[in-house]
């Protein structure tokens, strides 16, 4: 199966700096909106929103730049959203969020009307499976059509390597949510934040050895007593010092470390 005009794409981006944009991608397949973009992106998306026939709302986690228009879209017409409960939970009072992520995204508004999804979300013609995929956010889901083979990835892909981590992350948590993800049948996946529209299985398998390989290399120089800067210089990895500082270390290279360093502790508890 190849793109297809069925599953529809939008882009919201945010401008944070001249020449500087970020951006987010939601989804829209018969009725289902999956996610709703950053608030920083609402003049975008109120525009979108009034194109769409929206019946359902279906969020892959909580993240400001996947959640942060949904109250907007609620307070135009009562919809049902499903999300992982977890996520329910946390959108009835989301977390503060740090400057950077205020400034770049902009705010998440709490709402009580998110339900948590019961497996499966069915439109007219599909039903989307949905599928626990923690590791990037423990409230982390992706949305698999197997009939059709289309699956939505949210943030778990986003690119076949990565160079920053927010703090809370598990590298060893994505391993296996990738190797779940892998042994489904599809030939291409959704991702929120790659540019390119639909992107070949072989591309989740490249994270996935990303990750192993950086678990294996941090566990190793661990227990030849590196510290975490020698680990970090040894792997060429660059802090990024003003994200690390304006999202007061809640965004920095030396979580990615900290993770695995974590994620071994829990093995061994
Ligand atoms: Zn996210």
């Amino acid at each position: 199966m190849t793109k297809n005009n069925i599953v529809q794409r939008f882009r919201m981006h945010v401008s944070v700096a001249p020449k500087l944009d970020m951006s987010v991608y939601v989804f829209w397949v018969d009725g289902l909106l999956i996610d709703t973009g950053p608030s920083n992106a609402q003049r975008q998306a109120a525009a979108l929103f009034q194109q769409l026939k929206i019946d359902q709302i279906a969020l892959t986690h909580h993240h400001e730049d996947h959640c942060g228009n949904l109250k907007y879209l609620l307070n135009q017409a009562k919809r049902p959203v499903f999300a992982h409960p977890r996520c329910a939970q946390i959108i009835k009072n989301p977390p503060k969020l740090n400057f950077l992520e205020r400034r770049v995204w902009g705010n998440l508004e709490a709402t009580d009307s998110v339900l948590p999804v019961d497996g499966v979300i069915e439109t007219n013609r599909y039903c989307f499976e949905s599928i626990e995929t923690p590791g990037h956010s423990d409230d982390h889901l992706c949305f698999y059509e197997a009939n059709e083979g289309w699956l939505f990835t949210g943030d778990l892909y986003v690119h076949h390597y990565i160079r920053y981590f927010i703090a809370t992350e598990s590298v060893a948590q994505q391993i296996q949510s990738l190797k779940a993800l892998l042994a489904l049948d599809f030939d291409y996946f959704y991702c929120s934040h790659s540019h390119l529209e639909a992107l070949e299985k072989k591309l989740l398998q490249q994270k996935l050895q990303f990750f192993e390989r950086f678990y294996g290399s941090v566990v190793g120089l661990h227990q030849k007593g590196y510290s975490e800067r020698l680990i970090m210089k040894q792997l060429k990895m660059k802090e990024r010092w003003p994200m690390r500082i304006l999202s007061r270390g809640a965004l920095s290279a030396v979580n990615m470390v900290r993770s695995v360093l974590r994620d071994e502790q829990n093995k061994k508890a």
